[in-house]
């Protein structure tokens, strides 16, 4: 009900006759959704397929403290791979760094979550996995236990302090929370089926929706800015 609530706002676009939308929910798990869509601008849908790849925020590692490092792996490759680690996602909690009340580079509790790792090799080599990664959050944290980060050989040690923000897809690949997201075409025209596949940071449900919400923000703001600029000539 949440999804079709959004999309109809999208009506608001005249040009189009949404108000006779017509979709249905073929599949729903939490890493998988499958819509199909009658007769509504192929559009619409591909926006909401692009949107959910590069507009929905999502955690990932941003910046990372080495305190720490005699493995083999430089500190820049360690920084990387922690980039890539997906992160379950609160996007009621956080706000995007350049959208939060503290307006510092730093971030505050309400945009920036720090994850701490200390381990050691003792006595035999030791593959170091996410589920060593301390979180500060109880939500924000790994998708798995089971995302290996490092291999350490005896007596080598690592320890850090990295801390997760949100981002977008479109300023780098860490932040997409989809990683499948398709428009394919029915055997009848006007049937659209989109596939949203998660990456585990958010459910596909969340990132449909929130691309619904982004997708009805920009056309609000596309009629706004048509409504002034008509404002404009009618008072030439
Ligand atoms: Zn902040």
């Amino acid at each position: 009900m949440h999804l079709i609530h959004y999309i109809l706002i999208c009506k608001r676009l005249k040009s189009f006759d949404l108000i006779s939308i017509d979709l249905k929910v073929i599949e729903k798990q939490d890493e998988k959704i499958t819509i199909k869509f009658n007769n509504v601008p192929r559009q619409y849908i591909n926006a909401l397929r692009r949107l959910s790849i590069s507009e929905v925020p999502t955690f990932a590692i941003d910046d990372v403290v080495i305190l720490e490092n005699s493995s083999v792996m430089h500190d820049e490759a360690v920084a990387h791979r922690l980039g890539l680690i997906p992160l379950r996602t609160d996007l009621k909690k956080f706000s995007l760094p350049n959208e939060c009340n503290c307006n510092s580079t730093l971030g505050c509790t309400n945009c920036r979550v720090l994850l701490q790792l200390d381990a050691e090799a003792t006595d035999k080599t030791k593959t170091i996995t996410t589920a060593e990664l301390i979180s500060e959050d109880d939500f924000v944290k790994p998708v798995s236990q089971d995302i290996p980060i490092i291999t350490l050989a005896p007596s080598q040690k690592i320890k850090f302090e990295a801390y997760a923000r949100l981002g977008l897809g479109k300023d780098h690949a860490k932040w997409q929370p989809a990683t499948i997201s398709v428009v394919k075409y029915g055997e009848n025209e006007n049937e659209i089926y989109l596939t949203i596949e998660s990456n585990g940071a958010l459910t596909a449900e969340e990132i449909i929706i929130a691309a619904a919400e982004k997708l009805n923000a920009s056309i609000k703001n596309f009629g706004e800015t048509i409504s002034s600029v008509n404002r404009t000539l009618t008072n030439v």
